[in-house]
């Protein structure tokens, strides 16, 4: 099986249609402008070629994302940062732990690692509950910025993105960065993200936004670091996917849901 990357959700934290909205990309018809929560879908073959499927992050839209991809097996979670529409959808991956029998690794820094137990005490602290349910097994691990850590054969570099004034994860892997919800790069970032061959940034709309990049800023961005390709994610209702994939460069385009791209 190739090395492939899958765009699970690429929409903002809203979603797209948002709900009650009735602008023209809410009521398109074009499947493109119909977003769910930002997360993805790595897939390789380890050493003894068993294939691995990784999450980075677990958006509230988990589920149907899964079902729409038919998957089977999930080996590892990494995660990017703490907000809910990054996170909220963890609870469903107990389905895994009952199908493969056994618990599954999650990757974070330690303040997302202790975000993470507080906020679902009832996985972490099982234990504590008064019923026993149906609950996920999560091995925690703990990753550093800038400190490759490997996983099933690949090395992954967790890179400091600002998210506003939050100090949140991308991540290289091969020559592919995934850096969603970011207003800007830390200054190592941009040393570690040379010579990719495929850059995900936040493009979240045209207006100026305090915690997100704008698609100007992000084509800034790809032009200061030259990937062969750049894909632009975590978008809002302002931006129609076909308006914007007409006036792009041609190595530059938009994401959408269920796109699936090789990971090299
Ligand atoms: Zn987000
Ligand atoms: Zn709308
Ligand atoms: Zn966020």
């Amino acid at each position: 099986m190739p090395s492939t990357f899958t765009f699970l959700g690429t929409g903002t934290s809203a979603g797209i249609p948002i709900i009650a909205c009735d602008c023209p990309v809410c009521q398109s018809d074009d499947p493109r402008d119909q977003r769910t929560r930002a997360s993805a879908l790595i897939t390789y073959t380890d050493t003894s070629n068993t294939t691995r499927n990784i999450f980075i992050d677990t958006s509230p839209d988990l589920r149907q994302q899964v079902l729409r991809h038919d998957l089977q097996t999930l080996d590892a979670i990494v995660y990017t940062h703490y907000h809910a529409d990054h996170v909220f959808g963890l609870d469903d991956v107990r389905r895994f732990n009952a199908v493969m029998d056994r618990p599954i690794d999650i990757y974070a820094e330690r303040s997302m690692l202790d975000w993470l137990h507080q906020t679902f005490n009832y996985i972490f602290d099982p234990h504590k509950n008064t019923n026993r349910s149906f609950i996920a097994q999560l091995t925690p691990n703990e990753v550093h910025e800038f400190q490759p850590f490997e996983l099933f054969g690949k090395p992954w570099l967790p890179v400091r993105l600002m998210h506003g004034r939050l100090p949140i994860l991308g991540f290289r892997i091969d020559n592919l960065a995934y850096c969603t919800d970011c207003s800007s790069l830390d200054p190592q970032t941009y040393t570690a993200l040379e010579n990719l061959d495929t850059l995900i940034i936040d493009a979240l709309r045209y207006r100026h936004h305090p915690t997100h990049l704008t698609v100007d800023q992000a084509l800034n961005i790809i032009d200061h670091l030259q990937p062969k390709k750049a894909y632009l994610t975590h978008i809002a209702h302002d931006i129609s996917h076909a308006d914007l994939e007409a006036k792009l460069p041609t190595t530059v385009h938009i994401a959408y849901d269920g796109l699936q791209i090789p990971l090299t």
